[in-house]
């Protein structure tokens, strides 16, 4: 490990050990178990909350002691860097992986931040409700998905999400916003400028046949599978869709496809992936990036922005 951990960063893991079980705060631990990259340095403080007052805790100590922390989700849209994260990592667990129908209109469902997209899609799907197919093949939690606005086949999360309940950044309060107050816009939320906590969704489906959902789910992970590189870890698109024009094609354009740095390359199936082709490092998966920003903005005139999260690394 290369940083330094902080006394306000040791003192706060220190007090958070008297309130959550020890075996759900862990010290140095590599990030590239909880990234979908398969990468990552440790973090100084990985800390597993199962309820909301543990998570109010766990804020408020580290708000008091000025500790750096970040929530993770399930981690399928983080770089994070080789020397790891100086800071604590919180992830969401127990409690937060709830997923209930309401008791006075079932095409209403509140479902836990930590909930899987994949495993939200199936207790819809086993219930007849659709409009969360879209969903259905992106790696990630309701709390990511919620911060992202994820989308995917022409449906995004601004479409099922009525409201949302949250925490405060301090732990302090918690609040119900409307879907509308969100601020929804391509892979963005009012939650990234907040720093407010996702603590559960309230999405509307709409009744269907079962068997009609199954089939259009299956259809788009086909989709899916035929083009996007799922035999490989990556953090999905690595690059926002720029406006007027698509990642995937500017980078394509460029000649891109396959071009390397160590273990990180550009897939051959999608340019627009990223993928760990094995054993590649964040500096790696950067080099490749940065390569790719300069050689497109040079052909096209686009600067690409990154749509995955850079942790405590930069381009
Ligand atoms: C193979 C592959 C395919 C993908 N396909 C798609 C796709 O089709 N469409 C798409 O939109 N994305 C796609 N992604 C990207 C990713 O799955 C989504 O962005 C997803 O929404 C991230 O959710 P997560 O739980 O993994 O969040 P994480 O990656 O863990 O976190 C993302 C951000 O959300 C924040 N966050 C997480 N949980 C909370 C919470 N409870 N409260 C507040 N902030 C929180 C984190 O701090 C972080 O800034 C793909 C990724 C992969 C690996």
């Amino acid at each position: 490990m290369t940083y330094r951990i902080t006394d306000a960063v040791a003192g706060a893991v220190e007090e958070i050990r008297h309130s959550i079980p020890a075996d759900r705060v862990l010290g140095n631990e590599p990030m590239s178990r909880h990234t979908s990259f398969r990468i990552g340095g440790p973090a100084a403080a990985f800390v597993i909350v199962d309820n909301n007052k543990e998570l109010a805790d766990v804020l408020r100590i580290c708000t008091a002691a000025g500790a750096e922390h970040l929530l993770i989700g399930n981690g399928s849209n983080f770089l994070v860097a080789d020397e790891g994260y100086p800071g604590i990592m919180i992830r969401l667990g127990g409690d937060f992986d709830s997923i209930a129908q309401d008791p006075d209109d079932d095409t209403l469902v509140r479902v836990g931040a930590a909930r899987l997209l994949s495993s939200t899609s199936a207790f819809l799907t086993e219930r007849g409700l659709a409009g969360f197919e879209f969903a259905s093949g992106i790696p990630g939690s309701i709390g990511g998905a919620v911060f992202m606005n994820a989308g995917a086949y022409g449906g995004e999360m601004k479409d099922v999400v009525i409201s949302v309940r949250l925490m405060s950044p301090d732990g302090s309060e918690m609040l119900e916003l409307a879907g509308s107050d969100m601020e929804f816009g391509y892979r963005h939320s009012m939650v990234e400028d907040s720093g407010l906590i996702v603590l559960e969704a309230l999405l509307r489906l709409q009744k269907d046949d079962p068997e009609a959902i199954i089939a259009r789910v299956a259809e788009l992970q086909a989709k899916r599978n035929a083009k996007q590189p799922v035999n490989f870890p990556s953090a999905g698109s690595t690059f926002k869709r720029p406006v007027g024009g698509f990642a995937a094609a500017l980078i394509d354009q460029a000649g891109l496809r396959g071009y390397r740095v160590g273990g990180a390359m550009v897939s051959e199936k999608h340019a627009g992936f990223v993928i760990n082709a094995g054993g590649a490092t964040a500096a790696d998966v950067l080099d490749v990036m940065r390569h790719a920003r300069q050689v497109v903005f040079e052909s096209s005139g686009i600067m690409l922005e990154p749509e995955v999260r850079l942790i405590n690394c930069s381009l």
